[in-house]
Formats: structure tokens, sequence, C-alpha cells
């Protein structure tokens, strides 16, 4: 039985466009706080669906609270994008939980004393499974044991060994972890065994999206101190016209071109993850199962877009905030060049941008018989029929249409 206080599954009942636009303020606000905060929701999700009603008693109400914290500890020296290769192995004790010995670098609030407690999901190998990602299980490993009443019992032996110094990010604890260095790490296996992957993946699917909004906040903040910038910096006299007095640098074409570039990419990015996230809403209260399924596909297929489109177009936009600066924007004393080093980790954690590619292009596309694709498209279809009926808009709907025509021929190619 859960605690009568977690009514799981509804949280506040707000919807999930409104929770990702939220999450825009408090991550522009401090990405780095995020890192350990936004973990939790993904961390919980996964033991409220896979994990046992002892896990879900023991852990939920702390970590969907905010007491405890919860992390994704995957990645090791020698696997990062390729989990597969994973070597932390579990060996089943009597009691029947596990003992874990192994290594993971790069595990984002892996230690931290903000929290009583961290809650680590870990992927390791149990001893005799399978080679490769078909042999991979998930375990949860307290940093503190949890006793039956609820209460924190001893540490466990799972350490931080270093943090990992960084290009940005740096109020983010990035740790090396040792498992079971004394042969003490113990932990529980969650769901079933060597189905570790795929469970992780729908903790990684969220934080994906999270990435985006990341990057988004990032970009959008980057935006905002440019425009603000540019209203005040003077400097040189308009390319035309009879007064040579200095004016704002947004009087100048070539900063008006970036600061424009840089809202609308971002514009892009927000309505991009608010419609995915509208999906979601969709998709939770729509009762007709065809329709149910027409939203998951749409949101599957657009997950690798949200995280790789929008981080690499971030990127961009932080770049472009820097240039509008000119050489304040060099300097630690503005806010931009921190922004373009804390945004540049988007493009690489939770699967780089190369591997998003993959998955839409190699597993995406084909899935259902490029079903998710066909939904894609009608959905663009159908929205641009709509358009179309605006006069005004007459331009730029052929030109999306040009654009649609050739993602179908690329589509058709690699489908
Ligand atoms: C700040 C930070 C926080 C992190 N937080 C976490 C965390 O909380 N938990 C966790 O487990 N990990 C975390 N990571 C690790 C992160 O997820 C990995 O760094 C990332 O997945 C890439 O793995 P890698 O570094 O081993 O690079 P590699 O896998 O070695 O990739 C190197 C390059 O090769 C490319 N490449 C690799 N394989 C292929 C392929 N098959 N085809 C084409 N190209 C390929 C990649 O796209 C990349 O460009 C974090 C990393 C950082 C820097």
């Amino acid at each position: 039985m859960l605690p009568a206080r977690i009514r799981i599954g509804e949280g506040r009942a707000s919807p999930h466009a409104l929770h990702v636009m939220a999450q825009n303020y408090l991550i522009g606000a401090n990405m780095s706080l995020l890192m350990v905060a936004g973990l939790n929701q993904g961390a919980g999700r996964i033991i409220e669906q896979f994990g046992s009603d002892k896990q879900k008693e023991l852990y939920l109400e702390n970590i969907y609270t905010g007491q405890w914290s919860g992390t994704m500890a995957l990645t090791e020296s020698e696997c990062g994008s390729n989990l597969g290769d994973l070597s932390t192995s579990a060996v089943k004790n009597e009691d029947g939980t596990f003992s874990l010995t192994g290594n993971k670098i790069f595990i984002s609030g892996g230690d931290q004393d903000m929290t009583e407690n961290i809650i680590h999901l870990v992927l390791a190998r149990i001893a005799g499974a399978p080679e490769g990602s078909r042999g991979i299980s998930l375990f949860v490993v307290p940093k503190f044991h949890v006793n039956a009443d609820g209460s924190l019992g001893k540490g466990n032996d799972i350490v931080c060994t270093g943090i990992e110094e960084k290009m940005g990010l740096h109020g983010s604890p990035t740790c090396s972890m040792a498992l079971g260095s004394k042969g003490k790490c113990t932990g529980t296996l969650l769901g079933e065994e060597n189905k570790g992957l795929s469970m992780m993946f729908l903790m990684m699917n969220e934080a994906r999206l999270m990435v985006g909004a990341q990057a988004l906040s990032c970009a959008s903040s980057a935006y905002l101190y440019a425009l603000d910038y540019a209203r005040q910096r003077i400097q040189g006299p308009p390319p035309a016209g009879k007064d040579r007095a200095s004016v704002a640098i947004i009087n100048h074409p070539d900063v008006r071109r970036m600061l424009l570039t840089m809202k609308s990419y971002t514009e892009g990015m927000r309505s991009l993850l608010c419609y995915i996230a509208s999906l979601e809403d969709k998709k939770r209260v729509s009762v007709d199962s065809r329709e149910k399924e027409r939203y998951q596909n749409l949101i599957e297929i657009l997950t690798p877009v949200g995280k790789g489109y929008v981080t690499d177009r971030a990127v961009d936009v932080c770049n472009l905030a820097v240039q509008v600066f000119g050489g304040y924007g060099y300097t630690s004393e503005y806010p931009v060049e921190q922004l373009l080093r804390d945004v540049r980790i988007t493009t690489i954690y939770e699967g780089t941008n190369g591997i998003q590619a993959m998955d839409l292009l190699g597993r995406k596309l084909q899935m259902k018989n490029m079903g998710l694709f066909l939904d894609l498209i009608n959905e663009i279809k159908n929205t641009l029929a709509e358009a179309q009926m605006i006069n005004s808009l007459s331009a730029l709907c052929s030109r999306v249409e040009t654009a649609v025509n050739m993602l179908c021929q690329v589509a058709e190619k690699n489908g």
C-alpha cells in the first residue's frame, strides 16, 4: 500500500504543458540547482511504475516531496553512448538484495548535502546475465539504507570519489562514484531482471525533454540579456540619415539580425516543447485508444527532435548573445558567457545529439511501419490546411509545404 499522502500520478494535477513552462523560470534562474531537483521526478516515476510495493512505500514520498533526491547512474568510463558494454556487476544475496561492485562517472547530483538521502538508480549486470544491452538490470541503491519504518539507517558503500572539472554548470556536482569498494554496496532490483535499459528509457525520455527545456531556458535568458543590453549600449551612428550621433546598438541592422534570429529560434523552441508537453496532456485525458496511441506516436517521434534540435539551436542562440555583447560578452562580468558554457552540455548528455539523430532516423522512423512518421505528417498537413485559409500566411505556408515534401522524401529513403 502507498502512503495516503501520495496521490501517485496526480501530483498537483496541473497540465504538463504548464509544468514545462514553469520549469523554464526555475531553470532560467539556476540550471545547476535544477540538475539535482529535476531528476527526482524521473526517478520517482520509474519507481512508481516498476517498483514493488515495498520500494514505493520506502522511497516515493520522500523523492516526490524533494526530501530526498534521485540520480541516474548509467555512465562508466568505458561506456557512455553504448550502455550495453557496462561492467558494474550485481550478485544476489540470500536475503534477496544484491551486492553491487563497479565505478560510475559523470553522475549528476551523485553526492551533495542538500537532501537527507540520495536514491541512486543504478544500471548493472547480474552475474551470469547475457552480454550486451539484453543483460542489464536496474537497481535502487540508497546513499543511506532506509529502515522498515522509513527512518534512515547506516551509510551504503556508494561513495563519491571525485567531482568532474567541467567547462560550465559548475554549481552541479557531477561525480565519479565507487560502488562496493569495501564489498558492502547493497541495493534492490527494480522491476524484472535484464529489463533495466528499457525501464531506464522511460526516465530518459522525460529527461531528454527536460534537457530540451534546459537549453530553451539558457537560450531564452541569453536572448533577453542581449535584447536589454542592445537597448542600452550606445555605439556608432546609424548606417543612414543625417544625424551622425551614436545610437543604441539595437538600431544597427546586423545587431537586429542577431536579435531577431535569437528571438525566432527561441520562440520556435518554446512552441515545440510546449506542443510535445500538450500531447502528453491530451494523451492523459483522451478516452479513445486510437487517439491515445496517436498522441504517444507523436511524442515518441518528436522527443529526439525536442532534445536534439532544441539543444543545437540553443547553443547558436547563446553564441549570438555573446556576439551582441561584443568584448563584454566574452568576460565573466556579464552573464552570457556562462550561459554559453552551461548550455553546451545539453547537446551531449542524455544521449548525444548524434545518438538522437540515429534514434530518429534509425528507430522512430521505422517503428509501426512508419506509423509514427505518418501521424506526424498528417498533423503537420492538417495544420497547414488551416493556415492556408489565412491569406497573410500563404508565403509561409508554401515554404512549409516545400519543407514537408523534402522531409517525406528523406523519410522514404530511410524508411
Ligand atoms: C555534466 C555532465 C552530466 C552528466 N550526467 C550524467 C548522469 O547524471 N548520469 C549518467 O549516467 N551520465 C551522465 N553524464 C554522461 C553523459 O550522458 C555521457 O557523457 C554521454 O552519454 C556521452 O557518452 P560519452 O561521454 O562516453 O561519449 P561517447 O559515447 O564516447 O561519444 C563520443 C562521440 O562519439 C559519438 N558516438 C558514440 N557512439 C556512436 C555511434 N554508435 N554512432 C555515431 N556516433 C557515435 C557521440 O555522438 C559523441 O559525439 C553526464 C555527462 C556530463 C558531462
